[in-house]
């Protein structure tokens, strides 16, 4: 089945300086990039992207994972690879949740971590479903932003300040 999914590649990733090697190892997959942009996390959009986690011990140490408060990097690469089996494909290579119990060649086991206070610092996200990922990726990217119509869209005439090039 032809899908999509959202990867982001956290600020322990980008302070590590992985992505050249991670979007190599995503290459494995041919899947193609639909979308790709460095995004500066709000507090509200971490808290979005992880609602499912709201109940967790360890929910506002991740808001402040993915918002790099914790590696002083306030911004991650946000993707979107398009193609056949897309979710699973993308998923294992980046291997477990747990970077302990990750497979020891992907991402995740190669490069992930555990905290001193237990939190997954696992370098890359990967949505998990068709559910999750199309929600994921209508909050993380406009329509505009990627090269397919992914989703249906409609047009809207909005009177809102932007900023332009001067
Ligand atoms: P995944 O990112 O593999 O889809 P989840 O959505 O369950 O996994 O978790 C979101 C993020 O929360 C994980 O990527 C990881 O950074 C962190 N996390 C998940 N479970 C734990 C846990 N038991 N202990 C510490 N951190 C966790």
């Amino acid at each position: 089945m032809i899908e999509q999914t959202l990867v982001l590649i956290k600020p322990d990733g980008l302070k590590k300086s992985l992505t050249g090697n991670i979007l190599t190892r995503l290459s494995e997959t041919k899947l193609e990039i639909a979308g790709a942009k460095i995004v500066a996390v709000t507090r509200e959009l971490a808290e979005q992207h992880y609602r499912h986690m709201k109940d967790k011990p360890f929910f506002n140490e991740l808001i402040d994972y993915l918002t790099g408060q914790l590696h002083d990097r306030r911004k991650v690469m946000a993707l979107v690879y398009h193609g056949e089996n897309a979710i699973s494909l993308v998923r294992t290579i980046c291997g477990a949740t747990n970077p302990e119990q990750a497979e020891p060649t992907s991402i995740r086991g190669a490069y992930g971590r555990i905290t001193t206070s237990g939190l997954f610092e696992n370098i890359i996200h990967a949505s998990s479903n068709s559910q999750e990922a199309e929600r994921e990726i209508k909050l993380w990217f406009k329509p505009s932003e990627l090269v397919y119509r992914i989703y249906p869209a409609k047009k809207i005439t909005e009177k809102t300040e932007k900023l332009i090039w001067k």
